[in-house]
């Protein structure tokens, strides 16, 4: 047997390839804006996570050059070691004070934050309660821990109690959820998981990659949305959605983020967030700060949007934020939708198994505050006729 047997029975991306079918990798010749050069063609952007429109903002771009200017490309190192700089204590204190938690500690990805984060805080003797839909970097960090992992049905807090009482009184439990379903675009149901966490003595993290700087009053995510920030251990960010680059933090009490910050092989043994993406997510939290009418127009044109597609009659599942899939069903359909969509000017992305259950194949879109109502109604126009054509919509 030859380990690289699977990769030649592969053939899923290249049967995509013949057909014309194939819409991932597609490579973009601009900035992540509304609206994005592709094969030097103007495409309405429909499938970035720039929710706050302030990844090509010049006052971000201006601070990641400062930043080049006086540190360099990179840090060479591990934050523990070399890697350190004076921008990542103060990115980490000044991401404390934002999400109003005692410390808070960046690393070079979001996806390591949860593989870090998880891997050493889950021993032996531990459980850990993952939604079903729970993102796969919260997957992959459990697994990496000792824990017994035990999954519940998606946002379903009666199969999340059952498993809780089965589980024994004397052994650490941690619930881990994405705030906003990434996929989905639904939000956790934080006060029963608080409910529940109080009830069965455990802890909660929420994985906000994409609540932050979106939902609630000032931004700082789920956890605000609801007010309950004083009841979530810990939470999970990254700055490459609406913080404009690209890296994460954890954030809570400082004797549990001192142990990650000695424990996370996944930071420990991986080099610093670069300096022009640290200032850059400085300059991006500034911004968050200071207008919150981003917010507001993000809220608008998601509000807008969610409403013309139902009245279109795509399916946009249970989506309560600006990620709003339309479910199509099988992954075919979704495929040629998505290369007819990209034709026509409109970049949407495609969302199959394992993303997904069987059978809920979708088209993800996501918004920005920085789509105009032009824009908008011009992808809603092909979306109208391309749903049509492919019998989604009628
Ligand atoms: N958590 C969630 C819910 C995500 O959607 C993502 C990325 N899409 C991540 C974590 C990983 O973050 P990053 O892309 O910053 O590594």
């Amino acid at each position: 047997m030859d380990v690289f047997q699977k990769c030649q029975e592969y053939e899923l991306a290249e049967s995509l390839r013949r057909a014309g079918l194939y819409n991932y990798f597609r490579s973009i010749e601009s900035a992540q804006d509304p609206v994005v050069t592709i094969d030097g063609r103007r495409v309405v952007m429909l499938g970035s996570n720039n929710y706050l429109g302030l990844a090509n903002h010049p006052e971000v771009k201006q601070a990641a050059i400062r930043a080049i200017e006086r540190y360099g490309t990179g840090c060479a190192g591990s934050r523990l070691l070399n890697g350190t700089l004076d921008l990542h204590v103060e990115l980490e204190d000044r991401l404390a004070s934002f999400m109003q938690r005692e410390a808070a500690l960046t690393f070079a990805t979001g996806f390591q934050v949860n593989l870090g984060v998880l891997s050493c805080l889950l021993g032996r003797q531990d459980v850990v309660f993952l939604d079903s839909l729970d993102h796969a970097c919260i997957i992959d960090g459990a697994r990496l821990g000792f824990a017994k992992m035990v999954k519940f049905k998606h946002n379903d807090m009666a199969d999340l109690e059952r498993k809780l009482a089965l589980t024994a009184d004397d052994v650490g439990k941690l619930i881990v959820v994405d705030g906003v379903f990434s996929m989905e675009g639904d939000v956790c149901k934080l006060p029963d998981l608080v409910r529940l966490k109080r009830q069965y003595g455990a802890r909660l993290m929420v994985d906000d990659a994409h609540g932050l700087g979106v939902l609630g009053k000032h931004g700082r995510g789920t956890a605000e949305h609801f007010g309950l920030d004083a009841d979530v251990d810990l939470i999970m960010g990254t700055f490459s959605k609406s913080l404009a680059a690209a890296g994460g933090f954890i954030a809570g009490d400082r004797y549990i983020v001192d142990f990650i910050r000695h424990h996370a092989r996944a930071q420990i043994f991986s080099a610093a967030p670069p300096p022009a993406l640290a200032a850059a997510v400085l300059a991006a939290l500034d911004i968050v700060i200071r207008e919150p009418e981003r917010r507001a127009q993000l809220w608008e044109n998601t509000r807008y949007m969610q409403h013309e597609l139902e009245s279109l009659g795509f399916d946009t599942g249970g989506s309560e934020t600006p990620v709003i899939p339309m479910v199509v069903g099988d992954d075919r359909t979704v495929f040629s939708m998505v290369s007819r969509l990209h034709e026509d000017g409109v970049f949407v992305n495609p969302v199959i198994t394992p993303a997904v259950p069987p059978g809920r194949a979708m088209i993800r879109t996501s918004y920005m505050a920085t789509h105009s109502r032009a824009h908008l109604d011009e992808a809603l126009d092909a979306l109208k006729r391309i749903g049509r054509e492919a019998g989604v919509i009628h």
